[in-house]
């Protein structure tokens, strides 16, 4: 069939929702966990093959590209300014729903019925700073952790323009060679997308039923709201204001990896596509969607803050605690660093509310409440979450004068 791949992909959504409604009304429930779901698995697990070496050969070609350090401190600043006004606009959006709708007041819950395990290191946010910094590159690498990755691909970048001259060259050329490679996995794997969001979503749909919606709905409610007016209301209104960018253009340009977000729940996973497409179908250089998109991935969580702050109001209304003015500032402040050192995987978000709750003085058993209806959430937010790192790339893209955009006005 020779439809594009964006219809593909939704029709595998669709079609995934579809066969886990059915495996819950006539029971085959296991059938779909037991095998449809290895088709998901094998899916993210090719995705996740492919994310060290393509941050890595991304960040470190263009930041390599990029040349002079003055270009290189400008695009991050552009960057880091972008990610941080659009989380804070998605937190006040968060903060004031959950003030305005007050999901928690009256929940009935079974308070403390149900504690959830937690890292014991959720809420260092100390050690999260530290561990930017790579003690063994290689390590990281091995381990897959993509923050320390991304420190030292950008360094390794931007020593590679000071290098001397047949190096300097020779690597460039390298790592480019290694990114075109990266690419193409990428493209492979792609064409399996349909698949493997087809086997996840009939695997989130088997496992959580409508059933667990019902008690904790109007909180659900509230971070979908808030999540609807960031993606098309304030990012959209950003693209028109900043960039003269076309919204519904770029919205087209990027629907497969927002579509993958979805169903994966993992920016990182999602990667690969989201630069294929911010690429190929929006126009931005390699240069700039090279160096922005692991950047943003990995550290610019719009729907993540977003959600991060209802969760702990709602906590707090649930547990009858009224919160001071500062103590609602802190949750602003505490849930734009939660949302940065949360690892672009599913759930992440989650476990780094309890940064949140220590902060402010809430129960940290709270976070258990809302622990069933989070994979849903997880998977909207995720894709605000890439949606809001596209924006950016194309906003600094058309910033830095590019020609080829092809989403502009
Ligand atoms: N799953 C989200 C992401 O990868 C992070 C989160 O849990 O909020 O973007």
């Amino acid at each position: 069939m020779n439809l594009q791949i964006h219809w593909k992909i939704f029709f595998g959504l669709c079609l995934g929702f579809i066969l886990g409604i059915l495996s819950r009304i006539f029971g085959f429930q296991e059938i779909v966990l037991n095998y449809v779901s290895v088709i998901g698995t094998v899916f993210l697990r090719a995705l996740r093959m492919i994310i060290v070496p393509l941050i890595v050969s991304s960040i470190i070609s263009s930041v390599a590209g990029i040349g002079s350090a003055e270009r290189f401190g400008r695009l991050s600043l552009k960057a880091l300014f972008y990610y941080v006004i659009t989380s804070l606009l998605a937190i006040v959006t968060g903060l004031t729903l959950a003030n305005v709708i007050k999901p928690g007041v009256g929940a009935q819950l079974g308070l403390g019925a149900q504690p959830v395990e937690l890292p014991a290191d959720a809420a260092k946010f100390g050690d999260i700073l530290l561990g930017i910094i790579p003690t063994n590159p290689l390590a990281s690498m091995v381990k897959g952790e993509i923050v320390p990755v991304i420190f030292f691909s950008l360094l390794f970048g931007f020593f590679i323009t000071r290098a001397s001259d047949p190096y300097k060259d020779q690597l460039r050329k390298f790592f480019q060679g290694v990114f075109e490679v990266m690419m193409l996995f990428t493209q492979f794997i792609i064409r399996f997308t349909p698949l493997g969001v087809f086997a996840l979503l009939a695997e989130v749909t088997a496992k959580n039923g409508p059933g667990v919606f019902i008690p904790l709905g109007s909180y659900m409610l509230t971070v979908v709201i808030g999540l609807m007016i960031h993606a098309c209301i304030t990012l959209p209104a950003l693209l028109l204001l900043t960039g003269g960018i076309k919204p519904f253009a770029l919205f087209k340009a990027v629907t497969s990896a927002l579509m993958t977000a979805f169903s994966t729940a993992s920016s990182s996973a999602t990667l690969p596509l989201t630069i294929d497409s911010v690429r190929k179908n929006a126009g931005v250089s390699c240069d700039v969607s090279g160096f922005v998109l692991p950047l943003g991935a990995t550290i610019n969580m719009d729907g993540t803050a977003l959600y991060e702050c209802v969760a702990a109001i709602f906590i707090a209304q649930a547990y009858g605690i009224e919160l001071s003015l500062v103590q609602q500032i802190t949750v602003v402040v505490t849930a734009l660093l939660a949302s940065v050192g949360a690892a672009a995987v599913p759930m992440a978000g989650l476990v780094m509310i309890v940064i949140i709750l220590r902060a402010v003085g809430l129960p940290l058993e709270g976070v258990g409440l809302i622990l069933a209806v989070d994979r849903i959430l997880d998977m909207m937010r995720t894709s605000v979450n890439v949606w809001s790192d596209t924006c950016g790339a194309v906003i600094i893209a058309r910033s830095e004068g590019e020609k080829n955009l092809k989403v502009k006005r």
